[in-house]
């Protein structure tokens, strides 16, 4: 649970931790890393901008890359009993048949679970400790580790974290080089379903002709993503799933459902199909170093749904590092945990830039080789990428010492 608390109680509790953190957003990854640092007897100071947390959430489909956090938070329990698998995968055509079903969890239960789950029962699970958050607070200046906060006051910190999501603000404040952004020109309205038809570990795409319809399991109702290109969603939701219905005969009673669910919205929520990948991660000296985590360093697109994936890893692996810094090895501890996470993160994410290109697209044409290349190609042979992530994952341990060792 989290508990809102004072900052002023947050920084006093922090006054002898061997390293003073702030982390800016309490997000995924700045959950994910306050739950691990707190475990380390820490007690880094939160803050997050919202004034409380009531976001209405969305599905999160979580890759076993978020395993080894659950497990050293101790929480995996609560998560596997908070979410729901994600046992196969179906993929639709442009007029709605299904084309193939595969078996993902037996794809990747190896290497561990692949569950769905709805951010806001996520974030339970990762405050089930329990978490002190300062609501409503945001950093306006950060200068060599000296913080000036929105309410005023002002502190030092030996790391700053900023976990504040894709749309950063944070980031502006540090020197972290080039931000980069992929725009689709595409956008798309997420909301619930309660229909889970008869297979509720299934999970559905429909790659249409200007149009993408999904629907994600998570514990007891299904999460529906329904997007096009910006300008056609200009008609509103309940037009743009009457076009949906009429463009794909083919679906049936479920996505049936899902779509009008989005009809059935006043007013969902329009996500940017929009990502962002920093130049760098690390910035700062010794008086006091900043990083950029999660969403804030790389934010996804939601195609290849590794996004929350690869920010937890990010999470786990810095807070397993910190657990071996102080404050003459902290610079260099930093270092590393960038050479080596960076490059796996920006890898999952060109990822999902390249199956973007496949997915946004216009043209019957277009569709029906997409159709003809999906009936052949193996479900391994597209995840490869983020399968050889999820199996690769580095020990946090080993790289901590072999920083320490000078190896
Ligand atoms: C529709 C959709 C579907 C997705 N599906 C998947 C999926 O299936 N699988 C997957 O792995 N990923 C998925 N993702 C991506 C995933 O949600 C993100 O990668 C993940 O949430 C990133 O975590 P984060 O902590 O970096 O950012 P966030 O979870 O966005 O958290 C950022 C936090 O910072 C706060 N904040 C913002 N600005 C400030 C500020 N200035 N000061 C203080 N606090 C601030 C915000 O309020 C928020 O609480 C999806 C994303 C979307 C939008």
């Amino acid at each position: 649970m989290l508990t809102e608390t004072t900052l002023q109680d947050q920084i006093d509790a922090q006054r002898d931790d061997r390293v003073r953190i702030l982390i800016i957003g309490a997000g995924i990854a700045g959950l994910t890393l306050a739950a691990l640092l707190r475990k380390q007897g820490l007690h880094p100071v939160l803050i997050e901008r919202m004034p409380r947390m009531d976001h209405p959430g969305y599905m999160l489909a979580l890759m076993p890359t978020v395993d080894p956090a659950l497990k050293d938070i101790g929480v995996h329990d609560a998560y596997l009993k908070s979410s729901t698998p994600l046992a196969r995968y179906s993929f639709r055509s442009h007029r709605g048949k299904t084309l193939r079903t595969d078996d993902l969890g037996a794809l990747l239960q190896v290497h561990g679970d692949y569950q769905g789950i709805d951010r806001g029962a996520l974030i339970e699970v990762l405050t089930t400790n329990g978490c002190p958050v300062s609501f409503g607070t945001t950093v306006t200046r950060f200068d060599d580790g000296h913080v000036t906060f929105s309410t005023g006051a002002q502190t030092s910190f030996d790391l700053v974290v900023a976990a504040d999501g894709i749309h950063s603000r944070t980031r502006d404040l540090f020197d972290v080089g080039d931000v980069s952004t992929v725009d689709t020109g595409w956008a798309g309205w997420v909301t619930w379903s309660e229909v889970l038809g008869d297979d509720p570990a299934l999970g559905e795409e429909l790659w249409g002709d200007g149009f993408f319809l999904g629907v994600y399991p998570v514990k007891d109702r299904l999460g529906v993503f329904l997007g096009g290109p910006v300008g056609d969603l200009d008609i509103g939701p309940s037009a743009f799933a009457a076009r949906v219905r009429d463009a794909a005969p083919g679906i049936d009673a479920r996505l049936r459902a899902a779509l009008d669910a989005v009809s059935a919205e006043p007013d969902p929520y329009l996500w940017p199909l929009t990502d962002v990948r920093a130049e760098r991660w690390l910035t700062g000296s010794d008086a006091g170093y900043a990083v950029l985590l999660g969403d804030a360093a790389s934010g996804f697109l939601p195609t290849a749904g590794i996004g929350a994936g690869m920010a937890m890893e990010s999470a786990w692996i810095l807070g397993r590092m910190l657990a071996h810094a102080d404050r003459s090895n902290l610079g260099a501890l930093l270092a590393e945990w960038e050479r080596v996470q960076k490059p796996r993160v920006e890898s999952a994410q060109s990822n999902s830039r390249m199956l973007a290109k496949l997915m946004f697209r216009r043209g019957r044409i277009i569709a029906w080789l997409r159709e003809t290349a999906m009936r052949v190609m193996t479900v391994r042979s597209v995840l490869g990428p983020i399968i050889r992530l999820v199996a690769e994952q580095p020990d946090p341990d080993e790289v901590a010492k072999r920083v320490l060792s000078g190896r």
